[in-house]
């Protein structure tokens, strides 16, 4: 099993029962991107008495540990009143490779939508979990230490590190500047090293002469100006070395500012572990736990890799398994096939590397002739596909793609996907290895062949130097759904036909949402209803004389599929009017 069937736990509403009967804390967890190399695990916090809806969010750039660590933490915490919207990990592929991008910086992406990269995905869902927030706070860690006036290199107004970062001291009637500066002053009155002091930082991002435009296109500048809602970024010190002390200041200052915004909380006592990754998983590699320097593999066979929690550190880490020739491919949620060897396997968690063996390789087999032209390996959506040169692999829009090799071939072959980019750093047109998302919208347009129905075609070219050109192609056709079934409470199953778009009226009940009949696999579609995620099996109220939004989205690129409303109505009531 996938360790990331093994969250699947998670996506499930737990509720807290405490002393007093009355109050009753919900948590809600839910993965956006299930199954992709970019999951976004986000939790809700829903307190006793309604108030308003803040989102914290960590983890945005890889390399500022603090962040995630804090966010966290935060989850655990005891709301009394208003919500939270908690993202720790906003950018788990820059996490695990302990880096602050792998193509761009997700936090330079938000002056407008994009749609190149996976971080551009993100920035939809993150976008998109701002929307339904009323405050938000992003948690750094950057270098050095904040100071208006230069002092020396690493405290001055170029620095980040112990700060509380607004874009205006006042932007419409949001007084961000006077809320930052008691958060500060509580702060700063329990840190006795007074040059680990927070400051307040304005960048003065709306100003002609701004020292700092490219704040533009960070997520707290759109919070503030796209959605008009109180934002700042909480950013402690990459050159305070004590990991743990980060994380309590951090910790307090979303606290004090949470309290500003409206929210009554508590968090729980915590003692961050010294080693935070700690060994607390055990990695199985076809089926054998990964202990010790050296590994044993079969080449031309699969590589299968698990992972379990043996020990719970309460810090949720993100998990990953890399082969040394894909640096970017988190085994533990994409397939393997050992055509061509590779070095060593290496264990992540959280970026910090927890284990590395070499690989024995055994069974080296020699090539085979290509008798009928080259087969080539693709993975679609986890299965193997084997296609002939000149064949067609068939994909439906928001399915993912894996490139593996060519059977019979020990080399690494380079395989181009024409019109796709896999890496901005080095676009050498090789397209083994990386998980590619069938959305005609990411590829290049000029190498779009036209088919019929919408479906597009591209030409996937075998480019290994002194081998054969060959090639196949990748078709996607547009995702549709045709019909839901839903089931009442009376336990009969309701099936609807899918309309875009359309209204339809709907006997007021508690409906289970089992299923869509699409032209694709179910799991590649995520429901929405009125904009909180559900997933399958889960169930849903249409109230009478209110109206219930039901969107689909693709769970690989969080674009829309579809949308229906579901107009809860009396029939008998109705009747009776007439
Ligand atoms: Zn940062």
């Amino acid at each position: 099993m996938k360790y990331i069937l093994c969250r699947a736990f998670l996506i499930s509403v737990f509720i807290f029962c405490l002393a007093v009967p009355a109050a009753a804390q919900q948590v809600k967890n839910y993965t956006f991107f299930e199954g992709t190399q970019y999951p976004l695990r986000v939790t809700w916090v829903f307190g006793d008495e309604p108030g308003p809806v803040i989102m914290v969010q960590g983890g945005i750039q890889g390399d500022e540990l603090s962040g995630f660590f804090t966010a966290q933490l935060l989850t655990r915490c005891k709301v009394r009143k208003g919500s939270l919207i908690i993202v720790p990990r906003a950018n788990e592929p820059s996490i695990l490779r302990r880096t602050r991008q792998i193509n761009v910086d997700l936090n330079r992406r938000f002056d407008k939508e994009y749609n190149s990269f996976y971080e551009d995905r993100l920035a939809r869902a993150i976008r998109f979990l701002i929307s339904g927030a009323e405050g938000f706070i992003h948690l750094h860690e950057g270098s050095g230490f904040y100071s208006p006036k230069y002092v020396n290199s690493l405290r001055n107004p170029k620095r980040y590190g112990q700060s509380l970062i607004i874009d205006a001291a006042v932007y419409k009637d949001i007084k961000l500047a006077e809320m930052s500066a008691r958060a500060i002053s509580k702060l700063n009155a329990q840190i006795s090293n007074k040059s680990y002091w927070f400051s307040l930082f304005n960048t003065d991002t709306f100003a002609k002469a701004t020292q700092y435009p490219e704040m533009l296109k960070s997520l707290t500048c759109y919070a503030l100006h796209e959605r008009g809602i109180p934002a700042m970024a909480v950013e402690v010190s990459k050159d305070i070395k004590d990991l743990g002390w980060k994380v309590h200041q951090q910790l307090r200052a979303t606290v004090y500012l949470l309290r500003e915004f409206g929210i009554e909380l508590d968090v729980p006592e915590f003692t961050f572990p010294k080693s935070p990754s700690g060994k607390g998983f055990e990695i199985l590699i076809n089926g054998k736990p990964l202990r010790g320097k050296s590994i044993e593999l079969v080449r031309g066979a699969p590589v299968s890799t698990s992972g379990k929690a043996v020990a719970d550190s309460g810090l949720e880490p993100a998990v990953a398994v890399f082969a040394s020739d894909r640096p970017n491919l988190n085994l533990l949620t994409a397939p393997r096939m050992a055509l061509s060897q590779f070095p060593a396997l290496e264990v992540r968690i959280d970026g910090s590397r927890q284990a590395k063996a070499r690989v024995r390789w055994k069974g080296s087999k020699p090539d085979l002739p290509e008798v009928n032209g080259p087969v080539f390996l693709c993975w679609l959506n986890g299965q193997p596909r084997f296609i002939s040169a000149g064949g067609t692999l068939e994909a439906v829009e928001g399915d993912q793609i894996i490139l593996e090799g060519i059977l019979g071939s020990s080399r690494e072959e380079i395989l181009n996907l024409k019109g796709f980019v896999a890496s901005i750093l080095l676009n050498s047109g090789q397209d083994v290895g990386h998980e590619i998302i069938a959305d005609p919208a990411n590829f290049m347009a000029k190498y779009m062949l036209e088919g019929q129905d919408g479906i597009s075609r591209y030409r996937v070219v075998r480019e290994t130097p002194g081998k054969k050109r060959s090639e196949f192609y990748l078709s996607i056709a547009p995702r549709t759904i045709k019909a839901l079934e839903l089931q009442g409470e009376d336990g009969d199953p309701d099936f609807v036909n899918w309309a875009n778009g359309q209204h339809k009226l709907m006997r007021p009940d508690s409906y289970s949402l089992k299923d869509v009949w699409s032209n694709g696999d179910r799991c590649k579609i995520q429901a929405f209803v009125d904009n909180i995620p559900i997933s399958w099996g889960e169930t849903f109220s249409v109230r009478s004389g209110k109206e219930t939004v039901l969107t689909m989205r693709h769970t690989t690129t969080f674009v829309p599929v579809g949308q229906m409303v579901f107009k809860g109505t009396d029939y008998l009531q109705t009747r009776l009017d007439q």
